[in-house]
């Protein structure tokens, strides 16, 4: 699928989440819109999702199962194989996206020069606080240290 093609079915954020909810598994239209509303914390509009739904499945990227529920039977959707490259793709693009925004702030391990993402393991060595991946990195760089002063006094 092209990027093109990818753009013209999700035109905003809306839709880009509705796709990562379908990705977890199959869902009622009704689950879509509740996890939508829990997890963004917004209210997201029927008439919104049930069209989507509708034009994912004409493409052929998402299709539906009924199941019962009590008396009623409702409609179930799931991706397709195709859907799911669909938001492979989607994914990846935003995850470059994001990762723009994130680098920046990322602190790197000053013994191994790996990148910190989050938490990592802080120490003040020399009166300077440095941050490490992990205590393992930590001993290390102090050893090192060490041994170079070590080698200074001589
Ligand atoms: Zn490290």
């Amino acid at each position: 699928m092209s990027s093109k093609e990818i753009d013209k079915i999700v035109s905003d954020f809306s839709r880009f989440y509705i796709l990562t909810i379908l990705y977890e598994g199959p869902q009622h239209g009704y689950s879509v819109i509740s996890k939508f509303r829990k997890r963004i914390g917004k209210e997201i509009s029927p008439s919104l999702v049930y069209p989507f739904l509708s034009q994912l499945e004409k493409k052929g990227l998402v299709r539906h199962l009924l199941k019962p529920v009590g008396e009623k039977k409702r409609k179930v959707f799931e991706l397709t194989e195709k859907g799911k490259e669909l938001c492979k793709a989607l994914f990846k693009r935003f995850s470059a996206l994001v990762s723009v925004a994130i680098e920046p702030n990322l602190e790197v391990c000053a013994s191994c020069g790996c990148k910190v993402y989050e938490g990592g393991h802080r120490e003040v060595i020399d009166g300077k606080e440095m941050t490490f991946c992990c205590v393992h990195c930590a001993a290390s760089y102090k050893g090192e240290a060490s041994r170079k002063s070590a080698l200074r006094e001589r």
